[in-house]
């Protein structure tokens, strides 16, 4: 796997520098490795009782001779850890809210299934032997028990954004040193996965990454300005969890992701273009020096880009239904309007200023989601608030390359804090 993780990891720095081409080409052969095929592989989830988890869930439930289930992990809903648990037999459950180890303990008491509380005890799960981890815990609490289990060499499927924008000055290349394997989960960066095989960095002009537009795409600045909770949730094409959703309709969840591009793919922000496209079936294209642009299709399913992460190497059955392009028709694409949508603006601002402006643009918006959620905030402020947290952030001085975790977190933090201080401000002021 080793060839595989340097085509992943790709130096920041030099971007894909050539000597790289062999190592990225070499994880071609990796594809016919049937040994990988036959074996039993032993799997943790990490936010199994979200949406991406429900997905992961529901792939393994069709192959269980195939897995092991090590651990499980959810926030606070123990409920449905349960469940989970008593249908996968894991080894090690765990739930980060302290408060219901008790509950968890009695709901599976006499399974034998060991069960954990706490941070430490998610961070746990990731640092637990299993083959293959899916990092699907929401926001930047997903980064430690992310990092434990690169930082033992397992193979990641990445669904955490955050996670990566918070930390990608490091996160990488921690995968690197470990011999890690971190596969894209995102439907769009999975779907640059694929494409990207069809040539080398040399070749590689841009990559593409499609949006749906969100709820919003056709509204007035002022009908998003004043958007309630109820239509920021219902997004047009995909299921999810509700903060990815509410970034979806404000368009950060782009931003986000053209972050995590950059930072996987070792891209530069002028090699990463949004094209809006509300179907939601093209997920991500890369465009060659011949003008060859290179596509992954398929429906709007999370199980599509978990299934080829649980694959890869190879390819896997998947229980989605089969693209019938005659049935939907039409395939459209528009340009993103950077004005009605500024995160995408700020997001493209801040990975070009780095040293840590990403990691302040993801805590900002983490603040301003949960302000919004609970009514303090109108949707239209969640731009500002972030805009306005990362300009008293570069104000500070405080910019430097993160190299661990703790400073990371540490920027997060004082992120936090910043947002929560400008909150009542932006608040106040009409857009
Ligand atoms: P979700 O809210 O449905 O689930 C999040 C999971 O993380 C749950 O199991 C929850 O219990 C757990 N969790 C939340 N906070 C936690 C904490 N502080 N400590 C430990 N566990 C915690 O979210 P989701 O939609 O499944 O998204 C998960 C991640 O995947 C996000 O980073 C999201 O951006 C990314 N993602 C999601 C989708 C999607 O279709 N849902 C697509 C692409 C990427
Ligand atoms: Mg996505």
């Amino acid at each position: 796997m080793a060839s595989a993780v340097v085509f992943w990891f790709g130096d920041r720095q030099h971007r894909w520098p050539v000597e790289m081409f062999g190592e990225i080409m070499s994880a071609v052969p990796l594809r016919n490795n049937k040994a990988i095929a036959a074996e039993v592989r032993s799997i943790t989830v990490l936010g199994a009782t979200g949406s991406i988890g429900d997905s992961t869930m529901d792939l393994l439930r069709g192959a269980p001779e195939r897995y092991r289930v090590e651990a499980l992990t959810g926030n606070s809903n123990v409920e449905g850890l349960v469940k989970l648990a008593r249908e996968f037999n894991p080894r090690f459950v765990a739930v980060a809210d302290p408060a219901r180890l008790g509950e968890l303990r009695e709901a599976l008491a006499g399974t034998g299934i060991e069960c954990g509380a706490g941070e430490s005890a998610i961070i746990e799960a990731g640092a637990r032997p299993a083959d293959w981890v899916m990092a699907a815990v929401s926001g930047a609490a997903g980064l430690k028990p992310a990092l434990a289990a690169v930082d033992r060499g397992a193979t990641v499927a990445l669904a955490n954004k955050e996670c990566l924008v918070c930390a990608g000055d490091f996160f990488m290349e921690r995968a690197a040193q470990a011999g890690a394997c971190v596969l894209p989960a995102d439907s769009e960066h999975n779907a640059l996965f694929q494409a990207l095989s069809s040539g080398n960095r040399e070749e590689l002009v841009r990559v593409i990454i499609t949006a749906s537009g969100g709820p919003f795409r056709t509204w007035a600045p002022a009908d998003i300005e004043q958007a309630t909770l109820a239509q920021a949730l219902k997004h047009p094409n995909w299921s999810m969890g509700q903060k990815i959703t509410i970034d979806s309709a404000s368009m950060m969840n782009k931003g986000l992701e053209v972050i995590e591009a950059s930072y996987l793919f070792a891209l530069s922000p002028d090699e990463i273009d949004v094209l809006v496209h509300p179907q939601s079936i093209v997920h991500g294209m890369v465009e060659f020096s011949d003008r060859s642009v290179v596509a992954q299709l398929g429906a709007p399913d999370m199980r599509i880009p978990i299934a080829h992460c649980l694959g890869w190497p190879e390819r896997i059955k998947g229980p989605s239904a089969r693209l019938d392009l005659a049935k939907i028709g039409t395939l459209t694409f528009e340009a993103p309007d950077f004005e009605r949508f500024p995160g995408l603006r700020l997001a493209y601002e801040s990975l070009r200023t780095g040293r840590g402006a990403t990691t302040v643009f993801n805590a900002a918006n983490e603040i301003a989601v949960a302000a919004f959620i609970a009514g303090q905030i109108r949707f239209g402020a969640i731009a500002r608030l972030v805009e306005a947290t990362l300009e008293h952030w570069a104000r500070s001085g405080n910019l430097a390359p993160l190299s661990s975790a703790d400073d990371a977190i540490a920027i997060d933090h004082d992120a936090r804090k910043r947002a929560a201080a400008l909150l009542p401000e932006i608040a106040a002021k009409a857009s």
